[in-house]
């Protein structure tokens, strides 16, 4: 029963297929503020499913959010 198509998710224990692929930088930082555990792949590139896409979809947006606030001086536009 091995399937192997494509990439899988890089959070631990999950075996999903990966349907995104970020940069750690990128990634890195949500998942561990949303508490999960990751294994990075080579080319520090972090594959993840659709669940855990949306996992932290929310706090790659606040993350960039306020990535934009500390550029504008912490003043919203
Ligand atoms: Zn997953």
């Amino acid at each position: 029963m091995s399937r192997r198509k494509g990439k899988v998710c890089s959070v631990e224990n999950c075996e999903n297929e990966s349907v995104r692929s970020l940069s750690i930088e990128k990634a890195g930082e949500a998942l561990s503020s949303a508490g999960i555990n990751y294994k990075v792949s080579r080319r520090n590139r972090i594959h993840l499913c659709k669940e855990h896409y949306k996992k932290i979809k929310k706090s790659l947006k606040k993350a960039q959010k306020e990535e934009r606030l500390r550029l504008t001086g912490g003043r919203p536009f």
